[in-house]
């Protein structure tokens, strides 16, 4: 679904990515890991649409984002793709229910459907109970959880998630895990930036190890079980 050619970005005279080529097919769950400052996010922002090469090609669906003008990308970000960020980013005066329906309305799905479907999403990701509740209440993983359905209200093409697990303590982590494993499983394209071992062991299914810009590894793998039985 996605294929990168060459991408080149700089800031100034600092090359974040350094002609990067990626393709990722259907249903994989890409894992991107690397030092701090090494190009993951920019690299993100980029399949994202939320920023556009210097030079090169980002290709989604079939289709050219990088030579898109604003408004176009902005319909594309819309409609193709659905972001998981890892302070949550929720609005704070709405409620979980309207923080999720929010992302319809923005795709023109009326107010009644949207939230229908708002709390449809919420009770599969098991929050259906919460959605009256403001952000400030709830917990960090209940917060993710949120979060994940927000992103999937436009049925992306493709989740990306950039350090989902990254403001979690290790337990609430492991079920935010557990919630992106069991929507690549049930078909959902992932591509996550993490430094979270655990959640790279557990959901990917191809691992990219990035180094000042660039592509420097990169290992197809089986998933790990979460822990031997105990
Ligand atoms: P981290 O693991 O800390 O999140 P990262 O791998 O995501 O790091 P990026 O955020 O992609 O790294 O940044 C890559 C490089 O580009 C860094 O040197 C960063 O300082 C620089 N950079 C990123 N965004 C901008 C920007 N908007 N303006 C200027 N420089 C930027
Ligand atoms: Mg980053």
């Amino acid at each position: 679904v996605v294929r990168l050619g060459s991408v080149r970005k700089t800031f100034g005279d600092l090359t974040a990515l350094d002609g990067v080529s990626l393709e990722i097919r259907e249903g994989e769950a890409v894992a991107v890991m690397g030092p701090s400052g090494s190009g993951k996010s920019t690299l993100l922002n980029m399949v994202a649409g939320l920023d556009r090469p210097a030079s090169g090609k980002v290709e989604v669906d079939g289709e050219d984002i990088s030579g898109m003008g604003e408004a176009a990308l902005a319909r594309f970000r819309r409609r193709r793709i659905g972001m998981v960020f890892q302070f949550f980013n929720l609005l704070d005066d709405l409620p979980a229910l309207e923080n999720v329906a929010l992302a319809g309305r923005l795709v023109g799905v009326p107010a009644r459907k949207a939230r229908a479907r708002a709390l449809e999403l919420l009770d599969e990701l098991g929050i259906a109970d919460r959605g009256d509740a403001y952000p400030a209440v709830l917990s960090g993983g209940e917060r993710q959880r949120v979060g994940v359905a927000r992103a999937l209200m436009n049925r992306p093409a493709l989740l990306l998630a950039d350090e989902p697990t990254g403001a979690l303590d290790s337990a609430t982590g492991e079920q935010v895990i557990d919630l992106l494993l069991d929507l690549n499983r049930k078909g959902q394209t992932l591509l996550l930036v993490t430094h979270d071992e655990r959640l790279a062991a557990r959901c990917a299914t191809r691992l990219i190890e990035f180094r000042d810009g660039g592509i420097v590894g990169e290992t197809a793998r089986e998933r790990s079980e979460p822990w031997i039985a105990r």
